[in-house]
């Protein structure tokens, strides 16, 4: 057994703080089978020393697309002149099977150092694409779950395909991957303004089918793309994916920035969650998210880096970036503390994905975890060794923190980073 001292943080509950200051965990075969002071922990154990820094549970990215690490950086633009512009020129390319390969390496990667063990991943148009993403995750040990991404409208040609067709390659990843080992399926359509109602009666047939499988996609991101799905549909866009009986527990759907009041009661009615993306959100110019209208209505919400629209992998950055969010709305904000940015980032994530025993660190739970340690001399180094205390170490960390100050990252007890 391994026993890891340091500083531990993490949320079990909604924004309530816990913290072990010279703590220990005692991990055997992947799972947490004890913790609290160090010095109550002395055994036979092998010691790996993390004190110098913070340990948390691992991130949980609940919002993140595959194919546009390289489209990170398109700013200036909103939603649909991005999509047409940064992000679906390079989309195309993933046809490519050596491109896509490439790509998967550089993405999953790019997880590992922001200390994210698992995400909800929008995958590629392209079903060989999508093998080579769950290929390299498998190999590198993160939890992901993700799907074939379809389309059969307003896209440009490549990336379109029928319905049936949809079905017939969907299903075959699914074979090839829902439940093996920490990948999990995930049905797909990009948004509604791209599917046709046939295409998402596909996808409906494909969740029914695969069972325990996921279902993602994008909804109230940007006002001209509400008016637009108002448009070719007729009702609310939270509708779109609800009459077809897409929405449920195990369904995940990022943005929702302009929400009505119905569609959250929809949304909680259907016990389905939100992957709030603030950067994505700012950088596109789509709104400053209504979390307080979410929490009112009983919508669960989580957060995503929504890379490439997003500015990076890092949820220390998407947690700062949805405090100074709801700072923004004043009285209509929820102001957040740094023990709810972790939990948005952490515990709330796992709850969104349904991974039960990860995004905290408690006896019983999988031993995923991110150890921040800033180089020394590091603006970050500096004020963790002037904290007041954990939660204010904790919100230096989301202040300052970020990949290059991830030292090391285990998902099961595996060392995947560092
Ligand atoms: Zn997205």
């Amino acid at each position: 057994m391994t026993v890891y001292r340091g500083t531990f943080l993490d949320t079990p509950a909604a924004g309530e703080l816990r913290v072990e200051l010279d703590g220990g965990v005692r991990v055997r075969d992947g799972a947490i089978v004890a913790r609290g002071p160090f010095a109550e922990l002395s055994g036979d154990d092998d010691v790996v020393d993390l004190r110098g820094g913070l340990v948390l549970p691992g991130f949980v990215d609940t919002h993140v697309h595959f194919p546009q690490v390289r489209a990170i950086g398109g700013l200036g633009m909103p939603l649909l002149d991005w999509l047409e512009r940064c992000a679906l020129p390079e989309e195309c390319r993933l046809a490519d099977l050596d491109y896509a390969r490439t790509v998967a390496a550089e993405f999953v990667d790019g997880l590992a150092r922001a200390g994210t063990t698992s995400a909800l991943v929008f995958g590629s148009h392209f079903a060989p694409a999508v093998d080579a993403l769950f290929t390299e995750a498998d190999r590198v040990g993160l939890r992901v779950t993700s799907g074939l991404v379809v389309s059969d409208r307003l896209l440009p040609e490549a990336l379109l395909t029928t319905p049936s067709r949809a079905l017939e390659e969907g299903r075959a990843l699914a074979e090839r991957w829902h439940g093996v080992r920490r990948s999990r399926y995930a049905v797909t359509p990009r948004f509604s303004l791209s599917c046709t109602t046939e295409m998402l009666d596909s996808c409906a047939d494909l969740l029914a089918s695969v069972d325990g499988a996921f279902f993602t996609s994008h909804v109230n991101e940007n006002p001209a793309e509400v008016a637009a799905v108002a448009e070719l549909f007729g009702g609310s866009y939270v509708d779109t994916y609800d009459k077809p009986g897409l929405l449920g527990t195990r369904s995940v759907l990022a943005h929702d920035v302009h929400p009505t009041d119905g569609e959250l009661d929809v949304l909680a009615l259907r016990g389905t969650a939100v992957a709030h993306c603030p950067t994505s959100n700012a950088a596109l110019g789509s709104g400053l998210f209504p979390l307080r209208r979410h929490r009112a209505a009983g919508v669960r919400v989580a957060l995503g880096s929504d890379v490439g629209a997003g500015t990076g992998f890092s949820l220390l950055k998407e947690g700062l970036q949805a405090h100074f969010g709801q700072q923004l709305l004043g009285a209509e904000g929820e102001p957040l503390t740094p023990a709810d940015l972790l939990h948005l980032a952490t515990a709330a994530g796992a709850d969104a994905l349904g991974l039960s025993d990860v995004g905290h660190l408690s006896v019983g739970t999988r031993f995923d975890a991110v150890w921040l340690r800033p180089s020394a001399g590091s603006t970050l180094d500096v004020v963790l060794r002037s904290a007041a205390g954990p939660e204010d170490a904790l919100a230096k960390a989301f202040a300052l923190g970020g990949p290059a100050d991830v030292a090391a990252v285990w998902v099961d007890g595996d060392r995947v980073r560092g």
